[in-house]
């Protein structure tokens, strides 16, 4: 019988709390596979095991899901079998036979976690070996460097037979990390911080800051899929769009040009922590990588955070584009996010931000601009949510 591995990552390590760990990956698992037909999900020994309990089980597309779990370091699909020798050689003569047709070097390497079982991993190894060698014998044993692994485990129970495992989605799993509202746009950057911090186990809520008539369908839709692409690894991914067009229109009229970016997104972070207090969120998420843009120098996030009155965090602060671009083709959403379509942040911006903005002076044309607290209150009122869950049918 043919079914699917995966091995803790983390969690293994995670002492007393291990169990809440555990049941709530087993619970994902569950949930998210469910759709693919009736699989008997369970751990052991650091391993969940997901077994297909009838013929109408597409375990194929349960595998690819499996892959989008977080909590699981190591994947793969695997035959289980009786716990004796015989059983063992056949199980992996039969179940690996295209592998094996196709490589040319191999090696058997077997754990035993039934110490009990009368053989030796070594001896185990052997055995198995020296069967293939007779049912393949264009085959070469090479222990440095096989081309194929062949992995006998003896469990408790059963004996699995599975060739090298795949990486896992790692991290931990979610709903272990509390919640945390992340500032989603159209980029390349925020669906991929709002991505690691799912991985570290928190439940997402999104922002995102919209101006129509300057920002248009497109640009929303872009940002939904987005949101669509994120939930497939983080079970869901709710979305608030705020109407921000009012507080903009307001800080270009009545602010220095050149501070227009900083005043901008310390108003976008008063907006996102009145969400985030509405959603019990614990922190805010941005995709910003220190450098990167006028916005984003240590002077200016400094400016930003002074109206932060819970942390900000920034996964990608150390991040180099060509790092931030390999996890954003990995969790598929890279393709999205060059679609060239404006973010508000966009729109009016000035040929000359400062990259060093004084925060005294920041403060002053704040203060010129009373209004802005009320329309700030009225975008966070009128912002829109809607809800992307990870299988959703929509067209990505
Ligand atoms: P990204 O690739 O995520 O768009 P960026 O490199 O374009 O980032 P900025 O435009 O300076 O950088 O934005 C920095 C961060 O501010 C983004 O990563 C995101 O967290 C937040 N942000 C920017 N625009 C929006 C928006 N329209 N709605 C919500 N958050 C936004
Ligand atoms: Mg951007």
């Amino acid at each position: 019988m043919e079914i699917i591995l995966g091995k803790y990552g983390e969690l293994a390590l995670k002492g007393l709390n291990k169990n809440a760990f555990e049941s709530a990956l087993i619970k994902t698992i569950k949930k998210r596979l469910s759709r693919f037909g009736d699989f008997r999900v369970y751990s052991s020994q650091s391993t969940v095991y997901v077994e297909p309990q009838n013929e109408s089980c597409d375990i194929d597309s349960a595998y690819d899901e499996f892959k989008r779990i977080f909590g699981l370091i190591a994947v793969g699909k695997a035959a289980i079998c009786e716990k004796n020798l015989d059983a063992i050689s056949r199980c992996a003569v039969s179940y690996l036979g295209s592998e094996l047709e196709n490589a040319k070097t191999f090696k058997v390497k077997s754990k035993r976690a039934d110490k009990k079982f009368p053989m030796t991993s070594m001896e185990l190894s052997a055995e198995v070996g020296a069967y293939i060698l007779d049912n393949y014998p264009h085959l070469k044993v090479d222990v440095e460097e096989p081309e194929l692994e062949v992995i006998c485990e003896v469990r408790d129970s059963v004996a699995v037979v599975h060739a090298s495992q795949e990486r896992g989605a790692g991290g931990i799993p979610n709903g272990t990390g509390g919640r945390v509202a992340c500032m989603l746009s159209g980029g390349i950057d925020s669906p991929v911080a709002a991505w690691m911090m799912a991985r570290r186990g928190c439940e997402i809520v999104g922002v995102h800051f919209m101006s129509p008539p300057y920002t248009g369908e497109g640009a929303l839709y872009k940002v939904e899929r987005l949101a669509g692409k994120v939930a497939r690894w983080s079970n869901r991914f709710p979305i608030y769009e705020v109407p921000f067009t009012d507080c903009q229109v307001m800080i270009r009229d009545n602010a220095p040009e050149d501070l227009f970016t900083i005043l901008m997104r310390r108003s976008m972070l008063r907006i996102t922590q009145m969400i985030a207090e509405k959603e019990e969120c614990g922190a805010v998420v941005t995709g910003e990588s220190l450098g990167q843009v006028a916005s984003q120098t240590l002077k200016a996030i400094q400016c930003t955070d002074d109206v932060a009155h819970m942390p900000v965090f920034r996964p990608l602060i150390g991040n180099d584009k060509i790092e931030i671009t390999e996890i954003a083709r990995r969790i598929d959403t890279f393709d999205i996010s060059i679609e060239p379509y404006e973010d508000c942040c966009t729109i009016f911006t000035p040929k000359h931000p400062r990259t060093r903005p004084a925060l005294d002076l920041v403060i002053k044309a704040e203060e010129e601009m009373p209004a802005l607290k009320e329309l700030e209150k009225a975008a966070f009122e009128a912002s829109i949510f809607k809800m992307f869950r990870f299988d959703d049918e929509v067209s990505l």
